[in-house]
């Protein structure tokens, strides 16, 4: 049984990003480019993480990055072997499966040092983590200012190992913003304390997408991209390396019909026909993922052509303005992707509704299947 609403996830295209990526920075440093860390949280930003982790795998990474503990659980379960560091806070997580499932912490707070200590003291391992410093996001992490004060407990404790140090930007898409470059030398300031209390790391990071693409200088010895994995630039920054698209979102017509003049469509009545419509039904709605936002302004594509969507979209359907289409029931429809000469890629649809990239993919619902091809 498969619904007409499914995603179709190309496995080869994250492969061929993830090349693409390891390629770029080998060209613009020669001398020794840095490594990549391949985010895969959130489900792969709704790709699926299992399957996305595995080709990643396969494409070369040897490290890949989730949000918590029980993601790290899932990657471990479809068979993912590289070594896998999780992102987030874990003051108050189950640490169990840092041990079962091998995961690499990220302590990003005094109490959260603690607690992996003393689990791993009752583990009796030697546990390697990646200590979080906060530049400027103030969201997780160690005060940049007074790492002195602050680091040397958890640097002294016996059971945790430092691998590596790193930061997170909070406006690497954002080219105006002056945090940027703040972040960027506050990060260097607390690797040299970080060095001056006598701490080796093996490597530091700091880069998301946005900033692997705009500034070689905080690359360091590992990049963390997640957006361009999934083909996607992050807006408003230009593509400066050939990336494919990996996910496309597709239905068909279930039903066509006419619209009389003065007649409206959906909950709300929100669209009313000025003259002879005719429209088509679509079974995706925002139990799907796609945001109410889109009725009266997104675009479905259907026969080559840009088909508005009209009136409210609904939880299991929309409706698309077919009018001169010769549409009928079975027709194929692109939501996210490309048909005849067209396409609406996730950028658009993300400005269209005035969101980001990032969550159009999250949202792409549970209850779509999700087709795994190797691509072409
Ligand atoms: C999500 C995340 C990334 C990846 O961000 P993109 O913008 O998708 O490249 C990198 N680092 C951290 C800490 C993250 O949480």
């Amino acid at each position: 049984m498969i619904r007409p609403t499914v995603a179709r996830v190309d496995v080869g295209a994250i492969k061929r990003n993830f090349r693409q990526i390891v390629e770029h920075l080998a060209r613009e440093r020669s001398a020794g480019p840095p490594g990549v860390i391949a985010v895969v949280k959130a489900n792969a930003y709704g790709h699926g993480a299992a399957q996305v982790a595995r080709a990643l795998e396969d494409a070369g990474a040897d490290l890949l990055a989730c949000a918590d503990i029980e993601e790290g659980a899932v990657l471990r379960t479809a068979g993912v072997r590289a070594d896998i560091l999780v992102f987030g806070a874990l003051s108050v997580s189950d640490l169990d499966g840092l041990f079962d499932c091998r995961l690499t912490p990220t302590i990003s707070t005094p109490g959260a040092a603690r607690a992996v200590q003393a689990a791993a003291a009752r583990y009796k391992q030697r546990l390697r983590f990646h200590l979080k410093i906060d530049t400027g996001m103030n969201r997780l992490g160690f005060r940049h200012d007074n790492l002195r004060r602050t680091l040397p407990e958890l640097l002294a404790s016996p059971n945790l190992e430092l691998d590596a140090v790193y930061t997170h930007f909070a406006t690497a898409d954002d080219p105006e913003s002056p945090l940027f470059n703040v972040q960027r030398l506050r990060f260097e300031r607390a690797l040299a304390d970080i060095e001056a209390l006598g701490a080796r790391p093996r490597y530091r990071h700091s880069a998301n997408s946005a900033a692997l693409l705009r500034d070689s200088r905080v690359w360091w010895d590992r990049v963390r991209p997640g957006l361009l994995l999934y083909g996607i630039v992050p807006p408003p920054l230009a593509a400066t390396l050939p990336l494919t698209p990996v996910i496309t979102l597709g239905s068909r017509v279930v039903a066509v019909k006419g619209l009389r003049s003065g007649e409206a469509v959906g909950y709300g009545a929100r669209f009313t026909a000025q003259d002879p419509r005719t429209i088509a039904i679509v079974p995706a709605g925002y139990a799907d993922g796609l945001d109410l936002r889109l009725g009266d302004r997104g675009s479905v594509l259907i026969r080559g052509r840009r088909a508005p969507i009209v009136g409210a979209v609904s939880m299991d359907m929309l409706a698309a303005d077919v009018t001169g289409l010769d549409a009928s029931p079975g027709d194929e429809v692109v939501i996210i992707g490309s048909q005849g000469d067209d396409c609406i890629d996730v950028r658009e649809m993300a400005a269209t509704i005035g969101t980001i990239p990032y969550e159009i993919l999250c949202r792409i619902g549970s209850r779509i299947e999700r087709l795994y091809s190797e691509g072409g």
